[in-house]
């Protein structure tokens, strides 16, 4: 079981609802940071651990400055979030471009700003070199097990996945690289997401571990780190469990014991990519309920919609939802909680269990800080809405402000701007 708390009282959020403007999403420092700090710990025994938080997940400088504060990194797949993670003052072997189909200038960019390039395919070796006119002193690969490996429920089979280089071609990338003069090597993989069965990313290691030492016969080189990727889940229903990640560090300790350090290749330093399991339970979608209706169900219609929390259209996810003030009340109402979209499946949750709701009502949906305001778009011209952090000391601050109708028609050129090509 899995609990749904809030960072404040129900009474002083209901006064922030009333108070700002909604929908807005709201992020809890305090419990961001703890996060981080307990994952660091857990894993101290780990040579050079690492987080390079995945920027997709929660792209505010703000959020990344905190993390960054606590020694994690910031791992990109586009020109912009390296941009980001420049502005957020991370640099140099602090960012990972972890990306595939990638255009040439976001390998430039990753060069000049001297970050870890991973590179996801063989041909990539080549595109790289003609992007930066030459070979960083650091190169990195990510790793496609095929049917070696079965995927996990969300990520899919592996053999199916766009991403990586296969089984047969991983150790000629080594030697093509080394020959090209390229120092230092690390070894990357993605096969999960959103999992929350600690013995997959325990085999994870393994499988890693196992090519290192692979590489190592086969090239004679050695991988100085590896990159476990990101998709440790959250416990989104009340009925899941958080994944156990004491017991993960354990077992991956063991794995090293056994593994690593008997094949010669310790130190290896070991690093993550997640952003889910960081921010993800620490940041909460506020909106207020606009209308209830009954047609041939019953309806809570909210001023937030899909464009600002795409999860549970697109997945059919799961996001719990808290209704302030009314914790006492029975959950005896079965609703679909709706946003305005002319679109049917921008529903929050179909045959939700909540008290019985009226107009004005405030609620939280749970589970919104990696992957929810990112993921947000402007269908239906819908604006996106602001963020705010929790500080430590209890102030609330903006952290971007929401979206205008002037910054929504800024790109758009009328009569008069129009520019002939
Ligand atoms: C999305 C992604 C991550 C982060 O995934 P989480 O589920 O947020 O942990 C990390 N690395 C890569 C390459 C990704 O695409």
């Amino acid at each position: 079981m899995s609990k749904k708390t809030l960072p404040i009282g129900h009474g002083e959020m209901l006064e922030l609802a009333y108070q700002l403007p909604t929908p807005f999403y709201l992020y809890d420092e305090k419990a961001i940071v703890d996060n981080a700090r307990n994952l660091k710990k857990l894993f101290s025994w780990a040579p050079g651990f690492c987080n390079y938080y995945a920027v997709k997940a929660c792209p505010n400088p703000t959020i990344l400055k905190l993390l960054s504060q606590e020694g994690f990194g910031a791992d990109c797949s586009s020109l912009p979030e390296l941009l980001l993670s420049k502005a957020s003052g991370i640099t140099g072997k602090k960012i990972m471009l972890t990306s595939n189909d990638t255009p040439a200038d976001e390998f430039k960019a990753a060069y000049e700003l001297g970050a870890i390039i991973n590179l996801d395919d063989i041909t990539h070796i080549q595109a790289l070199e003609e992007a930066i006119g030459t070979v960083p002193e650091t190169i990195c690969f990510r790793y496609n097990p095929g049917p070696d490996r079965t995927g996990n429920a969300i990520i899919g089979n592996p053999v199916e996945a766009k991403y990586g280089v296969t089984s047969s071609q991983i150790v000629d990338c080594y030697r093509i690289m080394k020959e090209k003069g390229v120092k230092h090597f690390g070894l990357h993989t993605m096969v999960a997401s959103n999992e929350l069965d600690g013995s997959y990313i325990v085999e994870t290691a393994r499988m890693l571990f196992d090519l290192c030492v692979r590489i190592q016969k086969e090239a004679g080189i050695r991988i100085e780190f590896i990159d476990m990727g990101g998709g440790i889940g959250i416990p989104y229903r009340l009925d899941q469990e958080a994944m156990d990640l004491a017991m993960v560090s354990k077992e991956m300790q063991k794995l090293y014991e056994t593994i690593v350090v008997p094949a010669g290749l310790d130190p290896l330093q070991i690093v993550f990519e997640c952003g889910r399991v960081i921010t993800g339970p620490y940041g909460y979608l506020v909106s207020k309920v606009l209308h209830v209706t009954n047609k041939y169900k019953d309806y809570v219609g909210l001023d937030a919609s899909m464009a600002n929390l795409m999860r549970p259209a697109l997945y059919g996810s799961y996001h719990h939802i808290t209704v302030l003030g009314k914790d006492k009340q029975p959950c005896d109402h079965t609703y679909d909680v709706t946003g305005s979209l002319c679109e049917n499946n921008d529903k929050f949750a179909i045959d939700r269990k909540l008290p019985a709701m009226q107009k004005g009502d405030v609620v939280v949906l749970h589970d919104a800080g990696a992957h929810g305001h990112s993921m947000g778009f402007n269908y239906n011209a819908k604006l996106r809405s602001a963020e705010y952090l929790l500080k430590r000391d209890g102030s609330v601050v903006m952290i971007r402000r929401a979206q205008t109708y002037e910054d929504y028609v800024e790109t758009l050129r009328f009569e008069g701007s129009m520019v002939e090509v």
